[in-house]
């Protein structure tokens, strides 16, 4: 029990946080046997284009299958793995599995689909991601206009000049990039018009509560403003109907969300194209 009375301020571990700790400790350990041993997958959920229907890129998600835990969420996992460091490798090892999709896809003479990355700021700003990438993109032979980046505003925020360095070499390369989250974070509007980025994808949160007024008003004003930056944008997290028809009502270029599908497997995400043809 953590004690502050003035005269005695040590503080104690309470239970909860002894076993917070131990699950940070067994989780960073347990990251290291993870890749080893092949317990990730990478799921892959599509966005659609509302005016056209068509899918026009899907989201690559990481998936951790443990073995008695079962699947533990990227939410549990990712910050461990992006404080231990461990992001580096998982993050390369992702790049890896969807440069060999799209390569896959690519023999195959199929019509490829874009996929976005999520790319962790410690991620990003490593002197060694863009070389990296562009490695992974030649080893595999990957037509870079298929690759997509999705960093956060805590990625832009930090080392501004450096980031807008690194987007403009993404540009260059013919990546798509795109602002995830957007609108949970405190990027001042004021740097947005620097950053050479494609997208905005509007933060979950907002999509949920967006029959409420003041939600409705930023939503339209997120869309308007992606607009006047000459970027998509694309809404996250969509379930229902309602959603939707606002969205496209307030001219909204994409949407992603339980609504259209949820993430699953590149067997699942083949079949639900092709239904949809
Ligand atoms: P994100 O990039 O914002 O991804 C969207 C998250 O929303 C995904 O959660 C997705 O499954 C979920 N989602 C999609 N549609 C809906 C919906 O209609 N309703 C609700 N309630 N949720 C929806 P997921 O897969 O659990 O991933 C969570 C976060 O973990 C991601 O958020 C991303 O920040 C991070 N993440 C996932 N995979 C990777 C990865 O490979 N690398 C890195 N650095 N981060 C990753
Ligand atoms: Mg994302
Ligand atoms: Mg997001
Ligand atoms: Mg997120």
């Amino acid at each position: 029990v953590s004690k502050d009375n003035g005269r005695n301020t040590v503080k104690f571990y309470t239970p909860l946080m002894k076993s917070q700790i131990d699950e940070k400790m067994w989780m960073a350990e347990e990251l290291e046997r993870a890749m080893e041993e092949q317990q990730f997958a990478v799921y892959y959920q599509p966005k659609m284009n509302i005016v056209t229907g068509q899918i026009t890129s899907a989201e690559a998600l990481l998936r951790w299958f443990h073995p008695v835990r079962g699947t533990i969420p990227p939410v549990h996992f990712i910050p461990i793995a992006e404080e231990t460091g461990k992001i580096i490798a998982i993050g390369e090892w992702v790049l890896r599995m969807v440069c060999k999709q799209l390569q896959t896809w690519q023999t195959a003479g199929v019509s490829c689909l874009r996929i976005a990355v999520n790319v962790s700021p410690k991620q990003f700003q490593h002197p060694q991601f863009i070389p990296q990438l562009k490695d992974i993109i030649l080893e595999f032979g990957v037509d870079p206009l298929y690759m997509e980046i999705e960093i956060t505003e805590s990625t832009l925020m930090d080392n501004t000049e450096e980031t807008i360095h690194k987007l403009m070499l993404l540009k260059q390369m013919g990546i798509h990039v795109s602002i995830d989250d957007f609108g949970i974070g405190y990027s001042s509007l004021n740097y947005l018009k620097r950053f050479p980025v494609d997208a905005l994808k509007i933060d979950q949160s907002f999509i949920r509560e967006v029959q409420e007024d003041s939600t409705s008003a930023i939503v339209t004003l997120m869309i308007a403003l992606a607009h006047r930056l000459q970027m998509r944008v694309i809404a996250e997290g969509v379930e229902t109907e309602w959603q939707l028809d606002f969205l496209r009502f307030h001219g909204c270029d994409e949407i992603q969300g339980y609504f259209l599908s949820r993430p699953m497997a590149v067997n699942d995400l083949e079949t639900f194209i092709v239904q949809l043809e």
